[in-house]
């Protein structure tokens, strides 16, 4: 490492515990050892320093022993004079500095600033570390660019988070430059903040960067599969899997070299656009560990080069950035040009296929007022109407397709879209309106991406948009027809009348163990994909994650289970799994990835099951909340009484269908028992009781198997009065 940095990180360690140092003696004497320290909503308690030593922080008195590892760990500055060529001194103080700040943010939750306040977003909790994890992965977003410092002036600040957001990246700031942020940069000029547009403010001190390298560190455990403690697992993991890096605005000050030296350790290189000293390869990183004097036009692509990180994006011709991660972002009323649906006017979104001579690829056309037409504030009618042609195209993707005009739609800076089919909700905000966005460009991008995203199965793309009355209506029950006869077609679907299931093993990439089995009446436990999502994913790419498996003999078929199915899991599980029953959770269940949407566990005492879904936070009757569970029935592993599911699954014939099926819920979360209201109901009137929704507890009826105990017997649920389910 050069000697500059060497001693500039391992001076700022040394800064960062004495203040640390002190910070905590206060703590200590005023609220004494056994005051509680940690991050909201986690199962990872400080979770570097969890991921690292295995150390589990969860009281101040727990914190001395951690800053005694950091002090051991940071090596005597050295004269500046020395050279070394070794990067492990510099590195061990990174790795102590990123300790001793997450005690100090820990503290801060106690004794403030609070870290939450304002743009301020603090600590991410597992619920979101999941959703978002889980999209590092499967490649929705590679990776996460840690932004520290601020830039000459907001647009510049602006520029360089767009380009990044273009690229799919996360953006996660902390650290003020100069008397300002990043954060605070964009939020002057109303770039819109959060979770939902990816642009994430952890803190305004340096220190806050160790949420970022937490999230990194919880990755490895949630979905990596690597245990606490094991330090060279975790910091793997995250160089091979997520592509990360630092990117310094302004000065880079002694604790801020001590914090790259932090995530030169992870992989992670960092990006300056200050002359500082460079790391050249090789060692940890993949290519460069510092890279320095990067002009702010030239920082991004740098910066992707240098983490090797490849990425393809379909360019679309509209003129406003596109990429996902526009996709959260909202436009409120008073921001909005035009809008269409939402129950003020009919809008609807309609894919077709056609034969190839009938299409006419990248023939866009407005039949009605364009936005020019209308006045701001103003509402149209909106007929969304794709035509489709390809060799390999078949009519059961024409849904698949028109599923994601939603998402293809809302990448569009500045555009905002909702539901599906005829229940679509649309704006366009004045900001598009003012670059010359148009109606027009819901086409473009359509023809663009659908053409980028699915070439296997797409050739040519033609679009309509009808914005007059007469001919949305005309189309709308066109649409209608075609809509009721997919419905029947998926709803007379069943297991037993389809040979070919289909996998799913996506998740392999951090779960290696694991296989989703997806069958018409089961689908993926993520809830993203189905049985036709899957054979249409398959024909798109025949190589790919989705094959099919012919089931062949069954070897039971109550419990579920067929001799090819078992041989597929076999073979694609690593040879970790000889057999697997695709409708009872008490014997050899399928394996549990870390995206179930919801965990299915059985609650011995009521003699039934409990669900709960990721976005409940509170404690269950089986003793754990969602994350805890997670954590224990995740990465790829077979927990017979636990099973990750999708939502869907739930109302499903065949869920749990060997165990007694649908009338062994107990319990679940009043929200989401609020969200699966009609099909819940629906399948118990199918059942003959059509009062059974009511029986089934919640969290205010209690959250242990003792508490709801009395509401079960008091209504007669019939999971107490059906046999034993452990036999
Ligand atoms: Fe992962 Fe299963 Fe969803 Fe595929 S279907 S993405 S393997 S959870
Ligand atoms: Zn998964």
């Amino acid at each position: 490492m050069s000697k500059i940095i060497l001693s500039a990180a391992i001076k700022g360690a040394h800064a960062i515990h004495e203040r640390v140092t002190a910070r905590l003696d206060e703590a200590l004497e005023k609220y004494g050892e056994n005051q509680e320290v940690g991050f909201p909503n986690t199962a990872y308690y400080l979770p570097i320093i969890y991921g690292m030593t295995g150390m589990k922080v969860e009281k101040l008195g727990d914190c001395p022993p951690v800053m005694k590892v950091a002090a051991e760990l940071t090596p005597p500055v050295p004269p500046e004079h020395l050279w070394t060529p070794y990067l492990g001194p510099g590195l061990d103080a990174g790795m102590a500095t990123l300790f001793m700040e997450e005690i100090e943010e820990a503290i801060k939750y106690v004794d403030g600033p609070p870290p939450v306040d304002g743009i301020w977003l603090g600590a991410a909790d597992d619920v979101i570390m999941r959703e978002r994890g889980v999209e590092f992965v499967d490649g929705t977003a590679p990776g996460f660019c840690a932004l520290i410092g601020s830039a000459p002036d907001p647009q510049t600040a602006e520029k360089i988070v767009k380009e990044l957001q273009e690229k799919n990246l996360y953006v996660w700031t902390s650290g003020h430059y100069n008397g300002t942020t990043v954060a605070e940069q964009l939020d002057s000029i109303g770039v819109q903040l959060g979770w939902e547009t990816r642009i994430v403010p952890y803190g305004i001190e340096i220190g806050s960067a160790v949420y970022s390298l937490g999230f990194a560190a919880r990755a490895a455990m949630s979905f990596g599969g690597a245990q606490p403690g094991d330090f060279r697992k975790v910091l793997l993991y995250n160089k091979n899997r997520i592509f990360a890096f630092v990117l310094t605005l302004g000065e880079v000050t002694d604790e801020w070299y001590a914090n790259a030296a932090g995530a030169i350790n992870y992989g992670f290189p960092t990006i300056a656009d200050t002359p500082i000293p460079e790391i050249l390869p090789t060692g940890i990183c993949t290519y460069e560990h510092v890279v320095s004097n990067i002009p702010h036009d030239q920082i991004v692509q740098k910066a992707v080069e240098v983490r090797g990180l490849k990425i393809q994006v379909t360019k679309v011709p509209i003129p406003m950035a596109y990429g996902p991660a526009f996709e959260g972002e909202r436009i409120r009323k008073e921001d909005m040009y035009v809008q269409f649906g939402g129950n003020i006017t009919p809008a609807f979104e309609f894919v077709e296929m056609k034969e190839m001579d009938e299409v006419e690829d990248g023939k866009i056309e407005v039949v009605g007022p364009e936005i020019d037409d209308v006045e701001a504030g103003g509402a149209l009618p909106l007929g969304i109407v794709v035509h489709v042609a390809g060799r390999k195209m078949q009519e059961d993707f024409e849904s698949i397709l028109e599923r994601q005009v939603h998402h293809l739609i809302n990448g569009a800076e500045g555009v905002w879209h909702m539901g599906q089919r005829d229940i679509v909700w649309t704006r366009i905000s004045n900001k598009a309106k003012d670059k010359g966005f148009k109606i027009r460009d819901y086409g473009e991008i359509i023809h663009a991406k659908l053409l980028g995203d699915f070439p296997a199965i797409v050739d040519k793309v033609e679009v309509t948009i009808y914005t007059n009355e007469k001919d949305v209506a005309e189309w709308e029950e066109r649409a209608k027809t075609k809509y009721a006869f997919r419905d029947e077609r998926t709803a007379g679907m069943t297991d037993e009348t389809t040979d070919i299931f289909y996998s799913c093993t996506l998740c392999q990439s951090f779960a290696p163990t694991h296989v989703c089995v997806v069958t018409p009446e089961r689908l993926g436990l993520c809830g993203a994909y189905n049985w036709l999502d899957c054979k249409a994913a398959y024909e798109i790419d025949p190589t790919g994650p989705n094959q099919p498996i012919p089931k062949g003999e069954s070897i039971d078929e109550a419990k579920g289970q067929w001799k090819n199915v078992n041989e597929f899991v076999w073979n694609n599980s690593g040879k970790n799994l000889e057999r697997f029953n695709a409708y009872t959770m008490m014997e050899d269940p399928m394996t549990s990835c870390g995206c179930f949407e919801c965990i299915v566990a059985f609650l011995p005492l009521c003699n039934g099951v409990m669900i709960v879904n990721r976005e409940h936070s509170g404690v269950t009757p089986c003793g754990m909340s969602f994350s805890s569970l997670a954590g224990s029935v995740g990465g790829g592993n077979v927990t017979p009484g636990f099973v990750g599911i999708g939502k869907v699954y739930i109302t499903s014939k065949k869920f749990i269908s060997a165990d007694g099926g649908f009338h062994r819920i107990v319990w679940m979360p009043k929200e989401l028992k609020e969200t699966l209201k009609e099909q819940l109901q629906k399948r118990a009137e199918e059942l003959g009781t059509p009062d059974f929704v009511d029986k089934i507890a919640d969290e205010e009826v209690g959250v242990t198997e003792e508490e709801i105990l009395p509401f079960l017997e008091e209504r007669g649920h019939p999971a107490l009065t059906m046999e034993q389910m452990l036999t």
